[in-house]
């Protein structure tokens, strides 16, 4: 039968499936906070893969993207071992916020150490036990609170085997760029670990674009990889857009702004984006693409400083040929109906929607409902 996979003094034995709470240190009311990891170890050999979600507290989209995988992942067709880490920043996500209580970053605090802050002893704790022990990483994040991203999967500038991956993905995009010092996929990288970054949606929200596209890409690599069956990767996913530019257009005046385009579209240099005026609509200023290219996130609050970033752009080939894809994709996973109370996630207009002409409590209970995860 081969060998246990054997994590945190617990051996998950081939072809089984295992929670693992590894100890990280207590919460202020002393109970205890750890790193939750499913290990799934398959019945046949193949490679170690990791995927995480919320190493910034707030960005719980890959939250709802490892909910969505677990019961899609069967130890028994599995070749190769899985560890899925849903909220890898448990402070963060305790408070909803992007950082630990000691207010630092854990995407910048790797390696970590066992004996530093408590960001670099959780980030000492995921690397040696999760990173490290992986052959490949497919990391989870969302926009900012308030900002919303098109599912865009960033990769290390240059590597062929990830732009494979990336492409089997199948993402609307792919954001190519050189690996930031100090990061954690810079140090997975130099350890022999490559990574995939989704960035999908908003902070502290679902939505179904964003959870189809990353579970989807997430089974379509393992499957890829050869471990999960059948290799249908390139089948019915247009071919994502690529990138290695990208520009913020910020607010030229204080204000309130209105939007006249969105994430997935595509723009043209000189196009107005957006525009903004004082509190009666007066002094409008236009917000201009600097560039051809596909807006790859915005900001979902219409009150704004100068200055803020109103929209992220990245440079395509043929924009308007992206665009069309993205429209086909966004069509595609909203046209599937969500089939009965077993797939409770719904997209955040939906659940607006039943509030809107929910006059009893029921509407609401199921509004709600909606918004507790799986
Ligand atoms: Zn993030």
């Amino acid at each position: 039968m081969g060998h246990a996979f054997e994590i945190g003094g617990i051996a998950v034995a081939r072809g089984t499936r295992q929670r693992i709470a590894l100890p990280i240190s207590h919460t202020l009311t002393g109970l205890s906070a750890n790193l939750m990891l499913e290990v799934v170890h398959g019945a046949t050999d193949g490679p170690t893969v990791f995927v995480s979600a919320a190493i910034h507290g707030d960005e719980i989209a890959g939250t709802a993207i490892i909910q969505r995988l677990i019961p899609r992942i069967d130890a028994a067709q599995l070749a190769g071992t899985i560890i899925l880490a849903p909220a890898v920043n448990i402070y963060g996500f305790i408070a909803q916020s992007r950082y630990l209580p000691d207010r630092r970053d854990l995407n910048r605090s790797f390696p970590g150490n066992p004996n530093g802050s408590l960001a670099s002893q959780l980030a000492h704790c995921f690397f040696e036990n999760v990173i490290c022990r992986s052959t490949l990483g497919i990391d989870l994040h969302s926009a900012a609170v308030h900002r919303y991203n098109l599912p865009q999967v960033r990769i290390a500038a240059g590597d062929e085997r990830l732009i494979e991956l990336a492409t089997v993905f199948g993402a609307p995009i792919i954001i190519e760029s050189p690996l930031r010092e100090g990061s954690m996929r810079q140090l997975a990288h130099e350890r022999g670990t490559p990574m995939l970054l989704l960035e999908a949606g908003e902070a502290l929200r679902f939505d179904r674009f964003s959870t189809e596209v990353g579970t989807r890409g997430v089974l379509r690599v393992l499957a890829h990889i050869g471990m999960l069956p059948g290799d249908d990767a390139m089948a019915n996913v247009p071919a994502p857009s690529r990138s290695n530019r990208t520009r913020w257009v910020r607010a030229p005046r204080g204000g309130v702004s209105h939007r006249l385009r969105k994430s997935g579209d595509s723009v043209t240099r000189g196009e107005v984006l957006a525009r903004v005026g004082g509190v009666f609509g007066e002094d409008c200023r236009d917000v201009i693409s600097p560039i051809d290219g596909i807006v790859i996130g915005h900001a979902t609050l219409p009150v704004v400083y100068q200055g803020d970033a109103m929209f992220h752009i990245a440079e395509v080939e043929h924009p308007e040929r992206a665009g069309e894809r993205i429209a086909s994709l966004d069509f595609a996973i909203h046209a599937k109906e969500p089939a009965g109370p077993a797939r409770p996630l719904m997209d955040e207009d939906e659940v607006e929607e039943m509030e809107a002409d929910g006059e009893d409590t029921d509407a609401e209970a199921s509004a709600k409902a909606a918004r507790t995860p799986l």
